[in-house]
């Protein structure tokens, strides 16, 4: 919702940033298992945040940073440092004003230069953990003049199929719930599956005490990119506009998200790709990753059907061989441990022995050393210090690096949390290397998350296993890319580049795979 409407705000010419506020007591979702919370997204400035934070990215264009999100966590965190530190003189340190206060210091933070900032509430009203976010939102709407502020509140309209009926009680108990915590709704978004009559939407406005024209039906859009167009034939982002007393604003221009649902829904070629990782019960887990396929398909106007395959069902070869064999690429996605390793491992050495397109990304990139090292170099236990401890270490852990607070040390002893190599880092592409003319730059930056690298004691073994290291960090300690000159499209990358990419501005990488896998199709 929020990311919908930022896209509407923005092509109006509105400067817009969007803020997520999770009222979990995780610090960040970084130690949070991918089943549970889907995949972390990591900013540019290395925050490990909710993936609700690559919706906005997506939607808006803008780059999240570490100040776009929030959790309960963080807040006492951040207080119960200060109160240890004595910078509370003495006072009796309180959920109103102490954190309330430091939730509304993160809603307005760094806003200088924008129109719009878009604040989301995780979970549902009524919940014990988000009280202290809707206190701060309430008080926020006194401290701010009256026109600054609009509450847009999400509910649901259920359809009832025994009955033929709609149900709108649900929606005026939560906004009963909303008011009692002191918040009067401006705009209702109503999620339903049917279309919502004038008589419901009248029911709703006097039930809910907003005007009728503020009640916006939200009905399942055709797909997430068709949503901002939906939102807008309701009047959404006229509403908001109402809401502030702007009355002088432009039509918005949406011609480009007019071009990429033309692109998504009218496609001209179709491909499959195989994902091979451990997550793949849950679709979450590869938000980014499966988005940025999909702007790859956008960027050819190619159906892009993605396979989802558990790479620990790989460790037998004919599953293999019987799954693999009808994808048109391969790809190899970040993760973490050892389970399913070896049906990664097998599959990478699949797509290198058949010539399939193969990308491989982070712990991908990894096994891909692995394959070569193992399959090719000869060292027939070559692992990962992920893995536990092993004579062949050809991925180690990282122990230093250069960031841009200064040089990072880690050891085996360090926390779990928030100790990662993250955010953004520049790469240095060879010349003449097949990533430099997909990316056609030479100069790249690419946001990682990873503990482990490839060992560089280990670079003939690899190179004689036929890979090169076509990027390395400008200094030329890290390796950030490998690549298979004698294959038609063999990408290993340590960083997440599916991250970066945007339905109006595909990845590079993800739009040069999709390109391969095309030729693939057409081979087959
Ligand atoms: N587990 C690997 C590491 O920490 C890869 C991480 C990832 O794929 N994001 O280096």
């Amino acid at each position: 919702m929020a990311a919908s409407l930022a896209a509407l705000l923005q092509a109006r010419g509105y400067n817009v940033r969007i803020r997520k506020f999770d009222p979990y007591l995780n610090v960040d979702p970084g130690t949070m298992s991918p089943y549970q919370h889907g995949e972390v997204y990591v900013t540019d400035d290395g925050a490990e945040t909710d993936l609700d934070l690559g919706h906005y990215e997506r939607f808006s264009g803008v780059s999240a940073r570490q100040s776009d999100n929030v959790t309960s966590g963080r807040i006492y965190q951040d207080i119960i440092a200060k109160e240890r530190r004595g910078d509370y003189l003495g006072a009796t340190v309180q959920v109103i004003p102490h954190v309330t206060d430091a939730i509304k210091a993160f809603a307005l933070d760094e806003s200088e230069d924008l129109d719009f900032i878009l604040c989301e509430i995780g979970g549902t009203v009524g919940d014990i953990e988000s009280l202290p976010f809707m206190e701060a939102i309430r008080q926020l709407r006194n401290d701010l003049e009256r026109d600054q502020t609009l509450s847009i509140h999400v509910t649901l309209v259920p359809y009832v199929a025994a009955a033929g009926e709609l149900k709108t009680k649900p929606t005026q108990h939560s906004v009963r719930e909303l008011t009692s915590l002191g918040i009067q709704p401006d705009v209702l978004l109503c999620r339903c599956e049917h279309d919502l009559p004038d008589n419901e939407r009248a029911k709703i406005a006097a039930f809910c005490n907003v005007r009728k024209e503020a009640v916006i039906p939200a009905l399942d859009a055709e797909s997430i990119y068709a949503v901002p167009l939906q939102y807008h034939a309701e009047g959404l982002d006229d509403e908001v506009l109402r809401g502030f007393g702007i009355t002088d604003s432009k039509e918005p221009d949406l011609t480009r998200w007019y071009d990429i649902v033309d692109r998504y829904h009218n496609p001209e070629g179709e491909v499959t790709i195989g994902v091979v990782g451990k997550y793949v019960g849950l679709q979450d887990a590869y938000k980014s990753l499966h988005e940025a396929l999909v702007h790859g398909g956008m960027a050819h106007r190619t159906r892009v059907n993605i396979k989802w395959l558990d790479a620990e069902l790989f460790e037998n070869e004919d599953d293999l061989v019987t799954k693999l064999e009808p994808m048109h690429a391969i790809l190899v996605p970040g993760g973490f441990g050892e389970r399913g390793s070896e049906g990664k491992i097998a599959s990478i050495k699949f797509a290198r022995e058949r010539n399939i397109p193969f990308f491989g990304i982070c712990l991908g990139m990894q096994m891909a050393c692995l394959d070569g090292a193992r399959n090719v170099g000869g060292i027939e236990n070559a692992s990962t210090s992920e893995f536990g401890p092993t004579d062949n270490p050809v991925i180690g852990l990282i122990t230093e690096w250069q960031s841009k607070d200064g040089m990072q040390l880690r050891d085996d002893d360090s926390d779990l949390g928030g100790t990662m190599r993250l955010g953004a880092y520049p790469a240095k592409l060879n010349n003449n290397s097949h990533v430099a003319s997909v990316y056609d730059a030479q100069d790249i930056e690419e946001r990682h998350r990873h503990r482990f690298e490839v060992n560089m004691a280990y670079k003939d073994t690899l190179e004689s296993g036929g890979l090169i290291f076509s990027g390395m960090s400008p200094d030329g300690s890290l390796p950030e890319i490998v690549e298979r000159p004698d294959h038609p499209w063999f990408i290993g990358v340590q960083f997440h580049p599916e991250l970066k990419s945007r339905p109006f501005d595909p990845h590079p990488l993800f739009a040069s795979f999709i390109g391969a896998a095309l030729k693939q199709s057409r081979l087959v």
